[in-house]
């Protein structure tokens, strides 16, 4: 099943639009069963329900293959089903609790977390050509919270957003 899903749509404000360099390859059927299968095991791990609503979202952000906005899903998102908005923040916020996404606050765009493991500080490479964004390891997060913690501050989450050219809007 094709989705009318590109990349274009997640392309934010402000960021060239026109970019004509080439994109990341979708995801393939393969690894995209394996992530939903994988994501499944995650929200079952935590006691939560993998609804078919939640695995729909997760599913798109997957194929988006970048960031997009929760907007831009809407569309897709309805093709086989009546709109709902709110059905598809609250699938965007679960994913997020569990750390099978992540929200990216400038671009105010959702992307899937590539390792699906448990809640974690987000580093992206976003390109301000393209629009592209890549997660980056190393996790931030033990850090992050030291640096909190040290004035009593208790971290509940970070996102990490370094801006920059990828390497396809670079060649
Ligand atoms: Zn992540
Ligand atoms: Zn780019």
């Amino acid at each position: 099943m094709r989705l009318a899903l590109t990349r274009a749509l997640a392309h934010p404000s402000g960021m060239d639009s026109t970019c004509s360099h080439g994109g990341d390859a979708p995801i393939s059927e393969a690894r995209l069963r394996a992530s939903l299968l994988r994501a499944e095991e995650v929200a079952t791990k935590e006691g939560e329900k993998w609804t078919p609503n939640r695995a729909r979202v997760y599913e798109l952000l997957l194929r988006a293959g970048g960031p997009v906005k929760a907007y831009d899903l809407m569309p897709a998102y309805s093709a086989d089903k009546a709109t709902k908005p709110p059905t598809v923040y609250r699938a965007l916020e679960f994913l997020e609790g569990l750390g099978l996404a992540h929200r990216i606050p400038s671009l105010s765009a959702f992307m899937a977390c590539n390792d699906g493991g448990p809640t974690h500080a987000a580093s992206f490479l976003i390109c301000t050509c393209c629009g592209s964004a890549e997660e980056i390891t190393p996790d931030l997060a033990p850090i992050i919270s030291r640096a909190g913690l040290r004035r009593g501050f208790e971290p509940h989450g970070a996102t990490l957003e370094i801006r920059g050219l990828c390497q396809n809007c670079r060649d």
